[in-house]
């Protein structure tokens, strides 16, 4: 299956940690230019229709933002003190190189530490928390420092990407660059053969620390269905068994079609039968609960919702592993999704129950 991996690579090296989305959302708006003039609000948040202006709304979510760092302190000596944005493993800190992203552009840095020979033998098994760990940027001194970073300034993991093997990529930020891929390709596979409902692409921001993105627009959007696309863990390597991640995941098999509370019933039930009969590839977990996805935001428009995931080896790494036919799938199940639900209607209670109120 055919991909576009420079769209794939433009999203990964954007920089976007939670709150700086606006580098990701740029090549979001880019790449939607021919179908208009896509929409935000001031939170950072992006989307863009395409479709029938009268039918029903199928909004397709995927979050811009990634895991970071945060500038908190720089010391006397240069060397910066920084906390994490969303769920960034310390034990990821030391001897990486990073990113800071500062006003006057990029500066890099690596995760400063003990030198290992005296490590004590009981430390070296474990990482030092955050607040024992610094980044270095070969500053000399705090006001040499400051002429290149300030407080508060983001940081990310080097970005780095890499093919492992053709359409095997490594890289930051997949999660869920890999989402917005899908979602954007969704956009314009259907535009190539639009059925009767609206499809919205949804970029979302601040997914990674709140879900506050989300929060803020499921009821403003009003929409009749939701498929929300984000990162889902696998169970096919070494270090992960399909046991302790409550479900089998293997890449190359396709989107993870949630079932249970991350989606309803009667739509997981279409969404696998159109992978069926498109000849998709598609693989099932089950979701008792919450699914830690912008999904459970934006279920509460009251929508039928289906949670999708992107199969992804080491998540919230600086190399998450992902392969590029699973991504496109994602996007011609959304788009044919689309399309079938155009087909057989009957989707449009959310909004019907609400009239009078205006969408935005
Ligand atoms: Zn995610």
């Amino acid at each position: 299956m055919q991909g576009h991996i420079e769209l794939l690579r433009d999203l990964c090296l954007a920089p976007g940690p939670t709150g700086f989305e606006a580098p990701v959302q740029e090549v979001v708006r880019r790449r939607l230019t021919p179908f208009g003039t896509a929409a935000g609000d001031p939170l950072g948040n992006v989307w863009l229709e395409v479709g029938p202006a009268d039918g029903a709304l199928v909004v397709v979510a995927a979050h811009a933002d990634q895991i970071g760092l945060i500038v908190t302190h720089v010391d006397e000596q240069g060397f910066l003190s920084v906390e994490r944005i969303g769920g960034l493993a310390p034990l990821l800190v030391p001897g990486r190189r990073f990113v800071v992203h500062g006003r006057k552009g990029p500066v890099a840095a690596v995760g400063g530490r003990k030198p290992s020979h005296i490590i004590p033998m009981e430390e070296r098994r474990t990482a030092p928390e955050l607040h024992e760990q610094f980044l270095d940027i070969g500053a000399d001194g705090r006001a040499a420092a400051l002429e290149r970073v300030a407080v508060g300034d983001p940081v990310t993991f080097a970005p780095e990407f890499v093919e492992l093997s053709p359409g095997v990529v490594a890289t930051q930020a997949l999660d869920d660059r890999g989402g917005l891929y899908a979602m954007i390709r969704a956009l314009e596979l259907y535009a190539e053969h639009p059925g009767a409902v609206r499809l919205m692409g949804l970029a979302t921001v601040h997914e990674e620390t709140t879900f506050m993105g989300a929060r803020a627009l499921a009821r403003r959007l009003r929409p009749d269905v939701v498929v929300v696309l984000d990162g889902d863990f696998c169970s096919d390597t070494p270090a992960a068994s399909a046991k302790e991640l409550a479900g089998e995941v293997k890449l190359g098999a396709g989107p993870v079609i949630s079932r249970g509370a991350g989606s309803n019933e009667r739509l997981c039930a279409l969404a696998r039968g159109v992978a069926a009969d498109e000849g998709l590839p598609c693989q099932v977990k089950a979701y008792p609960g919450e699914t830690s996805t912008d999904a459970d935001e934006l279920m509460a428009a009251g929508a039928a919702t289906l949670t999708v995931g992107l199969p992804m080896r080491y998540m919230h790494s600086p190399f998450e592993v992902a392969r590029l036919d699973d991504l496109e799938a994602t996007a011609r199940l959304v788009a044919a999704v689309a399309r079938r639900i155009g087909e057989e209607g009957g989707w449009t209670g959310a909004r019907r129950s609400r009239p009078g109120e205006e969408r935005p």
